[in-house]
């Protein structure tokens, strides 16, 4: 006789145990390794294994710039009026309003104040998720009130371009903000005091033959796409094959069109020493 009744059960398999690892992973585009996505964001977002420079938003790319990540955000609630009631397959309202859900924000560009290694700075970053970090009047405007500000408080400016170019839907008013910016930016100059224009891929358009070449320094991300117009526009008109690797950050240094390429690991202390340089004291 026992106490207990050991029962006959056969032995049950541990039950899976299953992790949601969905979303987790990314594929680097250079490389094609599978990636933890976290490991890339802890390595500035650059692929570990051979230094792919991924896209970043915005906010990721002010945090990395500035001190602490700490920034005075201006002008957040500027947004676009859609001032020709365009439409074309959507309605641009409805395009707005699908990147404001996307993005968190009312345009393509951020602006804020804050300290680059000690130093203050107004930094500007384009966000390529809102409809192809592109440029209307909301961008322009918001370029413009930064130089003002640059010009009041006597401090540098920074613009990180992502960009498709124009807005579309804003027409004219779009390619209008060139001059607008270009003018501003001239004032800046009179007033002695830097511009740096960090394209990243990619920059293009209008955004390309306005404000983003127009730096004391233009410098690029490695690998990123700068030009104005697409590759195949261009072989098109000129009837010509291009060459390998056109319209990259390394063919355009090669050929004159930028001062540095810097690594984003390098880019906050390369500003910083470029500020140093060219506003002492
Ligand atoms: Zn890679």
């Amino acid at each position: 006789m026992t106490w207990f009744r050991k029962e006959n059960r056969p032995l049950e398999a541990p039950k899976e145990k299953r992790v949601q690892t969905e979303g987790l992973w990314t594929k680097c585009e250079a490389c094609k390794q599978a990636l933890w996505k976290k490991d890339v964001e802890a390595n500035l977002h650059c692929c570990p294994k051979c230094g792919y420079h991924f896209r970043v938003s915005a906010r990721a790319r002010l945090e990395m710039l500035f001190d602490g990540g700490r920034y005075i955000e201006h002008d957040a609630r500027l947004a676009s009026s859609d001032p020709l009631d365009f439409k074309d397959t959507k309605r641009y309202r409805e395009r707005l309003k699908k990147a404001e859900i996307t993005t968190g924000l009312k345009d393509a560009l951020i602006t804020g104040e804050g300290m680059i290694e000690g130093r203050p700075a107004l930094v500007g970053a384009m966000e390529f998720q809102f409809i192809g970090g592109s440029m209307g009047a909301v961008v322009g405007e918001k370029i413009t009130r930064a130089i003002d500000r640059a010009i009041a408080g006597k401090l540098p400016l920074i613009i990180v371009s992502c960009s498709g170019g124009a807005r579309m839907m804003e027409g004219a008013i779009s390619l209008m903000q060139m001059a607008k910016i270009s003018a501003g930016l001239a004032r800046l100059d009179e007033a002695r005091l830097p511009y740096i224009s960090v394209l990243t891929d990619p920059t293009t358009g209008g955004v390309t033959a306005s404000y983003a070449m127009l730096g004391d320094l233009n410098i690029a991300e490695p690998g990123a796409l700068i030009g104005f117009a697409g590759p195949r526009v261009i072989e098109q008109t000129i009837k010509q094959k291009l060459p390998e690797g056109f319209q990259r950050a390394e063919f355009l240094l090669a050929h004159g069109m930028l001062d540095a390429i810097v690594p984003r690991k390098e880019l906050k202390s390369y500003l910083a020493r470029a500020l140093r340089f060219l506003q002492p004291g």
